[in-house]
């Protein structure tokens, strides 16, 4: 049987790849984080999303990812430095999962050549039947060529539609695992180079949440309130506490008493253990008979399959 990707899919890919060039260029010292993150989530909307596939995400330097803007973030871009953008959007719950890194000062052309070249020798290597610890392999290959090391704690990830997380995962070193990608199936690859060891640590600070929609604890009647809005209306995909303003709840005790009770899923910013840079780029990638279909490619890389 010949696949096809989802119209949907691929108009999710769009969306996310011109928000995200035009994202790029406003990522610049001095610039608020929080203009950002919304900036961007605007535009997925304006252009078609029918919602977010995740809050935007800024993560600089030594964070490798999950940093977005709090409520009044005050942060600014620094003036040098790694920003990580990493964002996506739905159409119709088809998911769409790419990111870039801006070099703010041009001094760190490594990082951004090693994770950018990673990524592309793991989309040439994408088709059906190839390992995905041989894709990880290739990853791994490629940024120890920069003299940079893979963050081998994060890795790429099978998508389904609503699920971002799904399935089998696309190492970014190489490994033994048997699985393999298979025609028809989404993935979003990301690899991401550092100049420390390359494992995670969690941060303190937590402003992506996710609904865990299996949940079913006895709890009193404001969060269980609460819990179900949020199942309403976030449904399986992750949320930003920025994303919720109440003048009937307060946000922070309901959101604390949701994640003690397992309701809800906190997903901390993470950080190279060792303070080291990190760098990332993402694609999200349909396998297709033939091949690789990129479906975030944006129109300056047009070099990509
Ligand atoms: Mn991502
Ligand atoms: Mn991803």
């Amino acid at each position: 049987m010949h696949r096809n990707p989802h119209p949907d899919l691929i108009k999710a890919g769009k969306i996310a790849a011109r928000v995200l060039s035009e994202i790029e260029r406003e990522v610049r010292p001095g610039v608020s984080v929080l203009r950002i993150c919304t900036l961007a989530e605007r535009k997925l909307l304006e252009y078609g999303a029918t919602g977010l596939a995740f809050p935007c995400n800024v993560s600089i330097n030594e964070e490798a990812a999950h940093y977005t803007s709090p409520h009044n973030d005050s942060r600014v871009l620094p003036e040098r430095g790694l920003v990580k953008v990493d964002l996506g959007a739905h159409v119709n719950g088809y998911l769409s999962d790419t990111a870039l890194t801006v070099d703010l000062d041009d001094s760190y052309e490594d990082y951004i050549a090693a994770s950018h070249d990673a990524l592309n020798a793991a989309i040439e290597a994408v088709r059906p039947g190839v390992r995905l610890g041989e894709v990880g392999a290739k990853i791994e290959r490629t940024i120890r060529q920069h003299g940079l090391n893979p963050v081998y704690h994060l890795s790429g990830h099978q998508m389904s539609r609503w699920t971002l997380h799904a399935g089998k995962s696309v190492p970014n070193i190489g490994t033994s695992t048997s699985a393999r990608m298979e025609a028809g199936q989404v993935y979003a690859i990301e690899p991401f180079s550092t100049n420390g060891s390359g494992a995670i640590t969690n941060g303190s600070s937590v402003y992506i949440f996710s609904n865990n929609m299996t949940d079913k604890h006895k709890l009193d009647r404001l969060p269980t309130e609460f819990r179900d809005a949020l199942r309403k209306r976030f449904g399986t995909l992750p949320w930003a506490s920025r994303w919720i303003s109440s003048k009937k709840y307060d946000i922070d005790a309901l959101l604390n008493t949701l994640l003690r009770a397992g309701a809800i899923h906190g997903y901390p910013v993470l950080l190279e253990s060792e303070g080291g840079l990190v760098s990332q780029f993402e694609h999200t990638i349909f396998v297709s008979d033939d091949g690789p279909i990129v479906t975030t490619r944006r129109d300056s890389e047009s070099q990509i399959p």
